[in-house]
């Protein structure tokens, strides 16, 4: 080893200890006589110091020549701090330095390489590698590798196997475009790349694998954001001879158990919810628990008083933000302009301010008077001090803007603590969902979830209305992992393609190995897979799914640093059989 110690390890204990420390120059101090040097590994940093006098003057020389990130490896002896530095773990001690070889050199960082940097955010990700020595990346992926370790820990001592199964494959419906790979030995044909291992992961069960999971990447070619990233992993599992029931009590313990053991939170009781419930109170299928503001519908109080917005609503929709009475005139027009942004899209917003005095202060006084605002405040559950924010519209379109001015206010009220964590199960998703573009219905979840046993003479009348065996689990408004109970026989399977508008060709020709192993003793099962990187991010306190990622892409799927996607040889081309439309598209 060409160290005897790591950079974060010695402490006042080992004072007087002869040491070899090697790592990466985070910075120099050079006051004439004497210089300081950090030293840092992963680790941690330890300060070595070597002073006129003391130090041999060729030593000295080459300490004052050092640069920042070149790697050194340096001798000399724990001697105890004359100034202390409660700031770090090594801060009680330094190490008088007697000997020091440079290993390699390294060029001025394009960035500087501390907590507290001055590099921009593409620069960074072009120097992915010199972002993740500063500490609160590589913190990161040390809380995404223990994730790993404790998920493996869990899954294990449950008796799930991991298994791999393969990247090149053929589509998997999980309503994304799939990435493709051209074959070279079979002109003209190509893989996919898995949206998830969902069909395998089934297959696995049909060969009695019982309990399995991996770890496992997925590729899906979406349109970017925070949390999405176009290759990502998932936590995936599938159980046989499971109900619902079983899924979700195993999976909640999976959950807690790395809560217990990855950031030592006792996670409370991981509630439940239905998908219509989620939208009637919240507006949306991932409810962020951690505040209530509940939508509350006032139809019955707020029309037929003659202000025609609400007459001709579908939906008169108020939420109830507690202690914001006292918002300002421009206050309120701000929020009335942050709804009326294209991306939010309403037309305005009706606010009620519930006054200390028990009167009432609002936007429509022309059209409701005190006791009609009473009615409304009473509904809200609504005191003196508390606003009452109102839209209206269409269902859909009010409650999605509901949805966002919610989740704005909760921000606002700083009623979104990243340290409280509200895990729920969002039940009895819908089967099917109408999409208007292609004019027909698509998976919500994807093909291979089973509609309620109940529910399926629905397909045939009002198959909107079927809802499915499907879960999600959310975690402070974010969704984090989904599954469902699947189909398990060949005809359910059928029919299901069919009201997805395949023909029976179609399926047969892309699901037919599924549908035969059907046919072969296939138990029930079911199942749930973790966006991983979610989690992490989560557990980490960010929105952003990339710092939990050790060489992520850009906004525009790109990576910087190697420069990818990138064109190919025209041989190479060839060999895949591809001829481009023009050249560089
Ligand atoms: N394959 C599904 C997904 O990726 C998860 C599951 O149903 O287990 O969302």
């Amino acid at each position: 080893m060409l160290r005897t110690h790591t950079c974060g390890e010695l402490r006042a204990e080992d004072i007087n200890t002869e040491v070899t420390l090697a790592g990466w120059v985070q910075r120099v101090r050079n006051k004439g006589g004497l210089i300081w040097v950090d030293l840092r590994d992963r680790y941690g940093v330890t300060q070595l110091i070597l002073e006129e006098g003391s130090t041999d003057e060729a030593l000295l020389k080459k300490a004052a020549s050092l640069g920042r990130e070149f790697v050194i490896q340096v001798q000399g002896t724990v001697i105890e701090r004359t100034s202390k530095n409660d700031k770090i773990p090594t801060g009680d001690i330094e190490i008088k330095a007697t000997s020091l070889e440079v290993l390699n050199k390294a060029k001025v960082p394009p960035f500087i390489i501390e907590d507290e940097t001055d590099g921009g955010e593409e620069l960074r990700m072009k120097y992915r590698y010199l972002d993740l020595r500063r500490n609160v990346v590589r913190n990161k992926l040390q809380l995404r590798h223990r994730m790993m370790q404790e998920t493996r820990k869990f899954m294990d001592g449950q008796d799930f196997i991991e298994v791999e199964t393969p990247v090149l494959i053929k589509s998997t419906p999980e309503g994304a475009r799939d990435f493709v790979v051209p074959s070279r030995v079979n002109p003209g044909e190509f893989y996919a790349l898995p949206q998830s291992p969902q069909t395998f992961k089934q297959l696995l069960m049909v060969s009695g694998f019982d309990r399995y999971f991996q770890i496992v990447k997925c590729f899906r070619d979406e349109d970017l954001r925070a949390d999405r990233q176009p290759e990502f992993t998932q936590i995936d599992c599938e159980m046989s001879f499971v109900e619902q029931e079983d899924v979700l009590n195993t999976f909640e313990e999976l959950v807690r158990h790395l809560f217990t053991h990855v950031k030592g939170v006792e996670l409370g009781e991981v509630e439940r919810m239905t998908f219509a419930d989620a939208m009637k109170y919240y507006g949306n299928d991932k409810p962020d628990l951690r505040f209530d503001m509940k939508f509350v519908e006032l139809n019955d109080v707020a029309q037929n008083k003659g202000f025609a917005v609400f007459d001709s609503a579908e939906l008169v929709l108020g939420i109830c933000a507690k202690g914001a009475g006292e918002y300002t005139r421009k206050q309120l027009d701000e929020l009335t302009n942050w709804v009326k942004r294209p991306q939010i899209g309403a037309k305005g917003l009706i606010y009620v301010k519930c006054n200390a005095d028990g009167s009432f202060k609002s936007s429509v006084d022309k059209f409701f008077n005190q006791d009609d605002l009473k009615a409304w405040a009473d509904k809200c559950g609504a005191e003196a001090g508390d606003l009452i924010l109102v839209l209206s519209g269409d269902k859909n379109t009010a409650r999605k803007q509901m949805s966002e001015l919610r989740l704005k206010m909760g921000e606002d009220l700083g009623l979104r603590d990243r340290e409280v964590f509200r895990p729920l199960w969002v039940m009895d998703f819908p089967l099917l969902e109408w999409d208007e573009e292609t004019a027909r219905f698509h998976a919500m979840h994807h093909p291979f979830t089973s509609p309620k046993a109940e529910d399926i003479p629905l397909l045939e009348t009002d198959p909107g209305a079927v809802r499915a065996n499907a879960y999600d689990l959310v975690i402070n408004g974010v969704e984090i992992g989904g599954g469902s109970i699947r189909i398990h026989d060949r005809a359910t399977q059928q029919l299901m393609f069919k009201h997805l508008g395949f023909t029976d060709e179609e399926a047969q020709k892309q699901f037919g190995f599924l549908m035969e192993a059907f046919e072969y003793g296939a138990p029930p099962h079911g199942g749930i897979a973790f966006g991983f990187d979610r989690l992490c991010a989560i557990f980490g306190g960010s929105d952003s799914i990339r710092d939990y990622i050790a060489f992520p892409k850009n906004n525009s799927g790109r990576d910087v640093m190697i420069d990818s996607p990138s064109s190919i040889a025209e041989d190479q081309l060839k060999e895949l059989h591809i001829k481009l439309e023009s050249k560089g598209i």
